[in-house]
């Protein structure tokens, strides 16, 4: 859904097609913002660095101190290059993606993560030797951003924000369980959180605005979701969720028993969003979630305290290198369920 496989592209309309742009100069210097902490931003930077020097881009690396950095080192050094890389996981891709916001220089986003949400959710090969030359010589996605104004000072995500599940799967995933199995480790641990919730009756209540329009109701989880889909397409949020379209999806749901939590897994597997009291989807371009009790959220993997969550959206702000999209092959997935109108 959110992840752009040929079939999505084919399904492109021209006004979409517009944020897919061809570079418009070559990346010739580039700043490369390793973050040395994360999973493996360390054992593949050798990596990413021969990739960007063999492709003939005269490459600078920064490393990451501590939270934040990221985003200061773009602030302070982007000016003088074309491009900027970072390696490392979602967060220092977000630091990175947020500081560039509104600014003409693209950001290539190079995993060394645990769940690198983000590289899967647009292609990126995980491996920085495949992943650099694809690319230096594909395309730019202008993508929106989730600006997160309850924070001080405001975060920034691509693919989701959320509280319930999605977060108790960040604050859960054991690290040695990470490293041994990468992303893997949240798949088994979100499945765990989520009958867990149902099975306990670890419901909250909750209180969405969405451009002004207020819903209520006791739920599991509430997502707010740029991409629709994400972990390589195992999860897939709900319909029509688009990241150029302008607007935010908040993804809220309510299932009030183990049939009802059976049913939407099994939809959201099969991309099925018919109707149903417990799966409920509004967009739009400011969303308040408040909960009772205050609940963990989290923003692409990152943890970011407790609600209320305030969001807006950051139409097309950032410009992401991504693998050229191969337009004309043959669809190798199912076919999708219908876009809701
Ligand atoms: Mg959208």
């Amino acid at each position: 859904m959110g992840s752009v496989s040929p079939e999505d592209l084919a399904l492109l309309t021209p006004s979409e097609e517009r944020a897919r742009e061809a570079r418009r100069s070559p990346v010739r210097r580039a700043l490369l913002i390793a973050n040395p902490a994360s999973r493996l931003g360390k054992r593949r930077l050798p990596r990413a660095v021969d990739a960007l020097q063999k492709a003939g881009v005269d490459c600078q690396v920064a490393f990451t101190e501590r939270p934040g950095h990221a985003a200061e080192l773009v602030l302070e050094r982007s000016a003088h290059y074309d491009a900027v890389f970072t390696l490392g996981g979602d967060g220092t891709a977000m630091e990175a993606a947020g500081a560039l916001a509104g600014t003409s220089r693209p950001l290539g986003v190079l995993a060394g993560g645990t769940g690198n949400l983000l590289a899967r959710a647009v292609g990126i090969p995980l491996d920085p030797r495949r992943a650099v030359p694809m690319l230096l010589g594909g395309e730019e996605l202008h993508i929106d951003l989730g600006r997160i104004v309850s924070c001080n000072p405001p975060r920034h995500f691509a693919v989701a924000a959320g509280v319930g599940i999605d977060a108790a799967m960040v604050a859960e995933t054991p690290s040695w369980l990470k490293r041994r199995l990468g992303v893997l480790a949240y798949t088994i641990t979100a499945t765990r959180a989520a009958l867990r919730s149902v099975l306990r009756r670890e419901f909250f209540h909750v209180r969405l605005t969405v451009d002004g329009e207020v819903f209520e109701a006791a739920a599991a989880a509430v997502m707010i979701a740029n991409f629709g889909a994400v972990l390589s397409d195992r999860i897939t949020f709900g319909p029509g969720i688009r990241f150029d379209d302008g607007v935010l999806d908040a993804c809220f749901y309510s299932p009030r028993n183990l049939r009802d939590a059976t049913r939407i897994m099994w939809r959201l597997l099969r991309r099925d969003f018919a109707s149903d009291y417990a799966m409920v989807y509004r967009s739009g371009r400011h969303i308040r979630v408040e909960t009772d009790p205050p609940r963990l959220a989290q923003a692409d993997g990152e943890l970011l305290g407790m609600t209320p969550l305030e969001i807006e959206i950051a139409p097309r702000a950032v410009r992401l290198l991504v693998p050229k999209q191969p337009n004309d092959e043959p669809s190798t997935m199912p076919p999708r369920a219908p876009d809701r109108a």
